[in-house]
């Protein structure tokens, strides 16, 4: 084995998915030694908020990463890996993490707006060259610093408020061209990962690494399990458009991408 892959799989809405999750992970990432957390054993200052389980996996993370300075990476339990990940593994970055939806409005939308695009933390890759930094944002995540417990909000909260650069940066998976963002900040170099990579609501079939998707946006775990046996381009849309119970009004307009394809 040449990482750790890790999960955080709690209450009845994902334990479900924890058999398919493992099946996926076993039969296409081959180097992978498999962990799942699956309890709190972090004392939570305060309480059972938003994110909690944030601070946990990022505390039982640190620790195999100490415990053996192998990568470690963490894959949401609603995102269903389609290809090989080491490649991304070991590109040469201390943390590689990737992209949120919704480019410079992305949640949190000031942070994004300032990086032009935000980070999501349903798939990141940690290094131990990145653990000082990291046991920083580990302090801000669990004192509540920016009010939420969560490593995306304190991750981009901490970067936009500090000394950084970004710029971008090629890279070439499988024949396809990709560019990533790169953000360098006390010494360490962050690879946000090109969108197409690991796709958030994906629309279509783009070669990408990983699908995450919410399982609010398809109704539900027995809606969502059907993406691990079915082609994406033919079951229903992923995206928040228009599910007016979720809070979206928009019109969707990503039914037009596959018709688009196969036009
Ligand atoms: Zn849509």
């Amino acid at each position: 084995m040449s990482y750790y892959a890790t999960t955080f799989c709690y209450g009845p809405k994902y334990t479900p998915i924890l058999p398919f999750f493992l099946e996926r992970l076993k039969e296409t990432c081959k180097n992978s030694e498999i962990e799942i957390h699956d309890k709190c054993n972090v004392k939570l200052k305060h309480g059972f908020n938003y994110a909690w389980w944030d601070v946990v996996r990022l505390h039982n993370n640190m620790e195999l990463l100490m415990k053996t300075g192998k990568p470690v990476v963490h894959v949401d339990i609603d995102l269903i890996i389609e290809k090989d990940i080491e490649p991304l593994v070991h590109l040469e970055y201390d943390l590689i993490i990737s992209k949120e939806i919704g480019k410079d409005e992305a949640f949190p939308k000031e942070c994004s707006k300032i990086l032009g695009f935000g980070m999501c933390s349903g798939f990141y890759v940690i290094k131990k060259s990145a653990l000082s930094f990291l046991l920083k944002i580990y302090n801000l995540m669990s004192n509540h610093t920016y009010q939420s417990y969560s490593d995306q909000v304190n991750m981009m909260n901490y970067i936009v408020q500090n000394k950084f650069m970004v710029r971008d940066e090629e890279l070439v998976l499988d024949g396809i061209r990709y560019v990533n963002k790169i953000i360098e900040i006390d010494n360490i170099k962050i690879c946000v990962l090109d969108f197409n990579i690991i796709t958030r609501d994906p629309i279509i079939n783009n070669g990408q690494f990983g699908n995450h998707i919410n399982i609010d946006n398809v109704g539900g775990t027995t809606n969502f399990l059907e993406y691990y046996s079915e082609d994406i381009e033919k079951l229903p849309l992923t995206c928040r458009c228009g599910k007016t119970h979720l809070g979206d009004n928009k019109i969707c307009e990503h039914i037009k991408l596959r018709t688009h394809k196969f036009a």
